[in-house]
């Protein structure tokens, strides 16, 4: 996978958990790597932390939620290092919440940060992408863009909305070098996990620890997932040689989910 060397690569909230992993792991492989997330604060110490042994990582604060935002983005990034070329459209949000007590505005951040913040992405890095004839688009999906999951009805839509997004979009770059897939984590090993489990402990009276043993008995592999290995992932769909692959969706969930 030499041929990621130098490649630009943008990775949407890129400042913790799966976002953190895969722009490390771009970095590592020796690209020059933009991450954006609203907390500048923390997307600065992350870039840090990445940019130890020389490698070229950017923190630029940017809400996907906002279209003038990302376009002022896809500007900065043009004057530092030239077009994107592989966009990870990472960043999102999750509610654990009954469909009954989940608020409005749950449901409208939940999908304007899952999918129309992918959207508003592909919508500005995709014409430069075009123009080149080649480009990379990976939406970080989920499981739930594949099955239905309970207390989580925003997300669970958001994400099959973000697979509809990639399917439809691979079918229009196609002819354009441009390959649009999909992955979709299981339950990763991260604070995210734990929240959620702490959440449904509450409402169950189960343990926290019941709850966790159960997520991980879920998949055949009876484990969590690490971020490092969603990371792995991004980092070969993206390679040159995999130009043949798009409007796929892979599941990295210990066999969970085999559709
Ligand atoms: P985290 O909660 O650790 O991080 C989310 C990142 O997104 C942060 O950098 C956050 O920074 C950023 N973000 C949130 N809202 C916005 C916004 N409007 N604009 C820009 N950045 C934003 O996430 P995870 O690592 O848990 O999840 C990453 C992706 O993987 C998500 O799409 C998630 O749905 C998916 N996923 C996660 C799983 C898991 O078990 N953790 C399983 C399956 C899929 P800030 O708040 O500063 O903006």
């Amino acid at each position: 996978m030499d041929g990621l060397a130098n490649k630009t690569v943008l990775v949407t909230g890129g400042s913790s958990g799966i976002g953190a992993a895969i722009a490390s792991e771009f970095a590592l492989r020796g690209c020059r790597v933009a991450i954006t997330a609203r907390d500048l604060e923390r997307l600065g110490t992350a870039a840090d932390k990445m940019a130890q042994n020389g490698a070229q990582v950017r923190a630029i604060a940017c809400d996907v939620t906002r279209r003038e935002q990302v376009r002022r983005l896809r500007d900065s990034i043009r004057e530092l290092w030239g077009d994107v070329q592989i966009l990870v459209n990472n960043a999102g949000i999750a509610r654990a919440v009954s469909f009954a007590d989940m608020s409005d505005e749950t449901w409208d951040q939940t999908l304007d940060t899952n999918l129309t913040g992918a959207y508003n992405c592909c919508k500005v890095f995709l014409p430069a992408m075009v123009e080149a004839k080649w480009g990379r688009i990976i939406n970080i999906a989920s499981t739930t863009a594949k099955v239905g999951y309970s207390h989580v009805t925003a997300y669970t839509a958001s994400k099959h909305g973000l697979l509809g997004l990639t399917r439809s979009l691979a079918l229009e770059t196609g002819r354009f070098g441009v390959t649009v897939n999909a992955i979709c984590p299981g339950y990763i090993d991260d604070e995210r996990t734990r929240d959620n489990a702490r959440i449904m402990a509450d409402k169950t009276g189960k343990s926290v620890d019941d709850i966790l043993k159960a997520f991980a008995s879920s998949a055949p592999q009876k484990r969590l997932i690490e971020a490092e290995e969603v990371a792995s992932l991004a980092c070969l769909i993206a390679a040159p040689e995999m130009s043949g692959m798009t409007g796929q969706a892979i599941n990295v969930d210990g066999g969970a989910v085999m559709v």
